[in-house]
């Protein structure tokens, strides 16, 4: 774990999260604080801040688990569409520097908006079972 990073004690198992994938390298799971149902993070497991100091290779094999963790939530929520977001720095809202994408399912014409709302814990463990299954 890198400087108290919250998310790299997730990938350690020090901290409870709602897993939908995880293999040697990389790991997905709800986002707590979701904007729509389903929003889910995917995260690699050795540490580093942002797109600009994440390793090539690390990176590359990061969006194709992205694609892979999308097809799952898309086929559990059954969305209409979904937003890929990965913010860089605080001034791009970036708020865990631990390098994340974020997956964002969207639901017919509802507005775009990327807004955090408390999650209902057992709405997102039923959801996490249903991604990780598919
Ligand atoms: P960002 O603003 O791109 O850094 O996004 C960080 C995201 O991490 C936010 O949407 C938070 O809701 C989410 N988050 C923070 N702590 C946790 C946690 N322990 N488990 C799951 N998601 C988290
Ligand atoms: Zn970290």
């Amino acid at each position: 774990m890198k400087n108290n990073c919250v998310f790299c004690a997730i990938a350690g198992g020090e901290i409870p999260s709602f897993k939908v994938y995880e293999d040697d390298r990389f790991l997905a799971y709800l986002d707590i604080n979701p904007f729509s149902k389903g929003h889910t993070l995917v995260i690699p497991k050795t540490h580093s801040e942002a797109l600009l100091d994440t390793d090539d290779e690390i990176l590359g094999d990061l969006v194709k688990c992205v694609k892979r963790v999308a097809l799952k939530v898309k086929a559990a929520t059954k969305c209409d569409g979904f937003n890929i977001l990965q913010n860089n720095g605080e001034a791009a809202g970036q708020t865990v520097r631990h390098i994340h994408f974020h997956i964002v399912p969207r639901y017919g014409a509802s507005p775009i908006v990327f807004e955090n709302h408390e999650g209902n814990m057992q709405e997102l463990s039923s959801l996490a079972d249903a991604i990780r299954s598919v």
